[in-house]
């Protein structure tokens, strides 16, 4: 039996105070990264990328909160790559930076200007490696979610979590958009491995089983059951 490499690989750093889950995926053919959601705490990182022979190519953010999204500036002027995400409705979030950052306590939090502004139904590349990009609206107006399809892995952001899902109790928070956007745009999706926002990973099929929010139970079969590995 001959073991095929898969197509990507990755390694989870939470940063800043909030513990955040800046996820680094790479193409295991040509060792090029997208570093997603660098919120800030960037040294180790980048010398974790070196160490493995990577080469980063994309920055990739998910939404514009300070511990998503506050080293994104500064990595890109140590990088040179460009930045894609979140969705435009996202702008007055990423304006928002340094003064959550502030209220955080998070030091050099910054404001970034993104290459590319991402859609639902968009796709970005890796490499050799393409993924989906699901508009999720709810936790903020224009989250995103990276999916690679081939893999059944996706890095949701503050979306949903093991056990749990994303606040809406911000400003253009909204519960009901949340709740759509997990058992209407991911849930379909199949059992999908997930690198959340925060926290450990979990997959969907995971979430639909025990997911207090989520879950089947709670939320009734809106989407096609989908029998996971066991
Ligand atoms: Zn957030
Ligand atoms: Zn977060």
């Amino acid at each position: 039996m001959t073991q095929t490499e898969p197509p990507i690989r990755l390694f989870i750093a939470p940063v800043t105070p909030l513990q955040q889950n800046c996820t680094v995926v790479w193409c295991t053919k040509t060792n090029k990264a997208a570093i997603i959601d660098p919120g800030g705490d960037l040294d180790p990182i980048l010398e974790e990328i070196k160490a493995r022979g990577l080469t980063v190519e994309k920055i990739w953010i998910t939404h514009g909160h300070a511990d998503h999204a506050g080293g994104a500036a500064e990595l890109k002027e140590r990088t040179g790559v460009s930045i894609e995400g979140p969705h435009e409705d996202d702008q007055f979030w990423i304006d928002n930076i340094p003064s959550m950052g502030q209220r955080y306590g998070i030091a050099n939090m910054r404001s970034f200007t993104t290459d590319r502004w991402l859609k639902d139904g968009d796709t970005v590349t890796l490499g050799e490696t393409t993924w989906d990009v699901i508009h999720c609206p709810g936790h903020t107006p224009g989250h995103v979610i990276f999916y690679h399809a081939p893999s059944q892995f996706a890095q949701v952001g503050d979306v949903l979590f093991a056990g749990s899902i994303g606040r809406t109790d911000f400003p253009r928070g909204n519960h009901a958009d949340l709740i759509h956007s997990i058992t209407q745009k991911l849930w379909p999706l199949g059992d999908v491995r997930f690198v959340p926002g925060h926290g450990p990973m979990s997959s969907f099929h995971q979430e639909r089983l025990g997911n207090p929010f989520v879950g089947d139970r709670v939320v009734g079969k809106t989407a096609p059951n989908v029998q996971g590995p066991g």
